[in-house]
């Protein structure tokens, strides 16, 4: 931790600082300049307790506290400096390739998902998405098909051979989701709800985590940690825009997610256009954009019929439209290295 002290401190003020970052265990180092002295206590900061109480303790002495270590240890770089990949029934994430995950937005019949998910295989989807809990915004919209819907994954997985994700809404369901994904999706509404966090993280499968509607890149670091200080070691993050004052756009999504995340950790990127511009004709000059920046998987949604489906139907693509994106996005795919 760096403290920054006030000018022109007594010695006896100086003293009563130091004598409580000792006895909160760092040692300090003191640095004294022309206008400032500034004291560096040495210490891990995140056993150690926070030196932020020299705040409130010596409001007179003290002008700042900054933290030198990153609150997020596991996801981190420092804690596993390479990328870490995900194998999720032999597609692995994280890698050269750039998986695509594509389905609809909700599982809403045997004819609507199995047919999907061919389509989406054909074009070289590896992982089918489908929600069969939807959180929605209303509750007299569509809530979703419960464990039938799992059920229907699980058949279009057996048909096709395609791994599957789905969201995992609340705590009591989580071995019930788990019994049937091959990753677990937290949603945005549910990026920061901790508990729900630790029950998905124990369930062992891997687990996508969007980033809520308002949540700061530093917050859903540390959401992911929930994850990973949990017992499990495949996590993904997933940006899907975040809500700004723009109405063009559904959401904003922030690309820049991409090479902060990748900076500061070890964890596969995952973007999805789809709810991050709410617009289908947008989807694939985003998914353009991710693909150079360097995400590792693409998370899109299809609908054999988008005008008919039972949630986000403006942001859909049909499975024409998908594969018509697939071979757009080749070139692209191919400009960045990646296959
Ligand atoms: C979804 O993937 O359909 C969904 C509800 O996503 P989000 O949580 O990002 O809104
Ligand atoms: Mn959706």
């Amino acid at each position: 931790m760096i403290i920054v002290l006030r000018p022109n401190l007594t010695r006896k003020d100086e003293t009563a600082v130091l004598k409580e970052i000792k006895r909160l265990g760092y040692h300090p180092h003191i640095m004294r300049g022309v206008a400032r002295t500034v004291i560096g206590a040495i210490g891990d900061e995140l056993t150690h307790k926070s030196l932020e109480s020299l705040l409130t303790l010596f409001p007179h002495a003290v002008e700042s506290v900054m933290p030198v270590q990153r609150r997020f240890k596991l996801v981190s770089r420092e804690a596993h400096p390479a990328n870490s990949t995900i194998n999720v029934r032999g597609n692995v994430i994280g890698g050269r390739k750039i998986q695509i995950m594509a389905g609809p937005c909700s599982v809403e019949s045997e004819k609507q998902l199995l047919g999907t998910a061919e389509a989406v295989k054909a074009a070289g989807a590896t992982i089918l998405r489908g929600g069969a809990f939807k959180p929605r915004t209303s509750p007299y919209e569509f809530q979703g098909l419960g464990e039938k819907g799992l059920k229907l994954l699980a058949k279009a997985r057996k048909e096709t051979g395609l791994a599957i994700i789905t969201e995992l809404l609340s705590e009591e369901h989580a071995e019930l989701v788990a019994a049937y994904a091959d990753i677990i999706q937290i949603g945005a509404r549910n990026s920061q709800n901790f508990q729900l966090l630790i029950a998905a993280a124990r369930t062992g499968k891997p687990v996508l985590l969007k980033r809520g509607l308002s949540t700061r890149i530093e917050e859903w670091l540390l959401a992911g940690e929930y994850v990973l200080s949990n017992g499990n070691s495949s996590l993904m993050f997933c940006e899907r825009g975040i809500r700004t004052f723009e109405t063009y756009t559904r959401n904003t999504l922030d690309l820049s997610t991409i090479p902060i995340i990748k900076m500061e950790s070890h964890c596969s990127v995952v973007i999805d256009p789809s709810q991050g511009s709410g617009r289908a004709d947008l989807v694939s000059a985003m998914c353009k954009g991710a693909v150079a920046m360097g995400a590792d998987a693409l998370l899109i949604e299809v609908h054999p019929n988008p005008a008919e489906a039972l949630s986000d139907g403006a942001q859909q693509l049909s499975p024409e439209g998908f594969a018509r994106l697939m071979a757009e996005l080749k070139p692209f795919i191919e400009a960045a290295g990646r296959e």
